[in-house]
């Protein structure tokens, strides 16, 4: 686990006055205000904290009602003190990225694709993530030689797609973050998988969505997990991306209290098609240590992901996957279920089944 504050990344040490992050830091909502509304989580905060840092932006804020600890929206946010317990079913790197990381900030599971992990930084941490989990020491951003080799091996790696993870990316200012997109050029496809135009749509302005319109293709993927997350602000930084030109999928975690209800998945579903953002994956919670009040067993999503297949139309479907822990990436939670009568193996890789 690592510990706040973070300093400024290698990418840009020469940042200037009016870089966005400046902005994004004002933008944040502060302890005060968060513990005004809910004083029951003061006594816990340091130590929460200190597991894995707070941190809510005002637009977000103004989506989720403060004060109720069962908002679907706010226990995605707040920091609570059942992170702090551990659990059975936890696993130290719950999707195998350490296996699988060639070299640092960089994780490469299949041929024809490679992750670069361009930050640990976000505009909002969420209390589920699964990369919550960094020891204190680590850094919160690649050194300038670190970035330069991962650089290096994802161009030489000949992958056809190459995704920038994190982290969120756009937490860097748009000349890191399309310099590194240009560092990739010869790459057929370049992927920035980011909640920011979720948590913090402003991020998403025209002059940065005509830079990566002028790259195509450049995919962008969201993360939304419930359709109060989409307010007008967020419909219009989406807009911008799809008007411009940048196509958009998005992700979703099936998560205890917030979206475990098939009519809540429909209506994310619906809610993303009817704004032309496909609805790409529905993921089984990644067993991080901390995360255990929010997630729901394998048995269980698999019903409500076949009462979601019954009820909306086929484009309104995403995938229902878990990462397995071994490093071999994603399969779909239908073909573990199946066949994992008699084989604890696989059952202990999705937890409680
Ligand atoms: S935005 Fe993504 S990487 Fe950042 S805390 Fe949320 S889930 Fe984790």
């Amino acid at each position: 686990m690592y510990h706040g504050p973070p300093g400024p990344p290698p990418h840009d040490s020469n940042e200037p006055v009016d870089d966005p992050r400046t902005e994004q830091r004002s933008r944040m909502v502060r302890r005060p205000e968060i513990t005004r509304q809910r004083p029951d989580l003061a006594p816990s905060w340091d130590e929460v904290g200190a597991s894995f840092p707070v941190r809510i932006t005002r637009s977000f804020w103004r989506r989720l009602d403060p004060a109720d600890p069962d908002d679907p929206l706010a226990l995605q946010v707040m920091p609570d003190p059942r992170e702090l317990e551990t659990d059975p079913g936890d696993v130290p790197d719950p999707v195998g990225d350490a296996a699988t990381s060639p070299l640092p900030w960089v994780v490469h599971k299949h041929p024809d694709r490679v992750l670069l992990l361009v930050t640990k930084r976000c505009h909002l941490y969420c209390r589920y993530c699964f990369r919550r989990n960094h020891a204190p020491s680590e850094a919160m951003d690649p050194t300038p030689g670190e970035w330069a080799a991962a650089l290096r091996y994802a161009a030489a790696s000949g992958a056809s797609e190459i995704i920038l993870s994190g982290g969120d990316p756009l937490i860097l200012p748009d000349r890191a973050l399309l310099a590194t997109l240009d560092a990739l050029e010869g790459v057929p496809v370049r992927r920035i998988h980011t909640r920011a135009p979720i948590t913090f749509p402003e991020r998403v302005t025209e002059a940065l969505v005509s830079e990566l319109a002028a790259r195509r293709p450049v995919w962008v993927v969201v993360h939304c997990n419930h359709p109060r997350e989409l307010s007008d602000e967020v419909d219009e930084a989406l807009a911008r991306l799809i008007d411009g030109g940048v196509p958009v999928l998005n992700q979703a975690v099936l998560l205890r209290g917030v979206n475990d209800d098939v009519e809540v998945l429909a209506a994310l579903s619906e809610a993303l098609v009817r704004r032309r953002v496909f609805p790409y994956y529905l993921h089984l919670t990644d067993r991080a240590e901390g995360n255990a009040h929010l997630r729901i067993g394998a048995e269980r999503g698999l019903a409500l992901y076949r009462a979601l297949r019954g009820r909306v139309s086929g484009i309104a479907l995403p995938r229902f996957v878990v990462d397995r822990p071994d490093g071999s990436g994603k399969v779909d939670v239908e073909t573990l279920v199946g066949s994992s009568v008699g084989e604890p193996g696989i059952q202990a890789d999705m937890g409680e089944v």
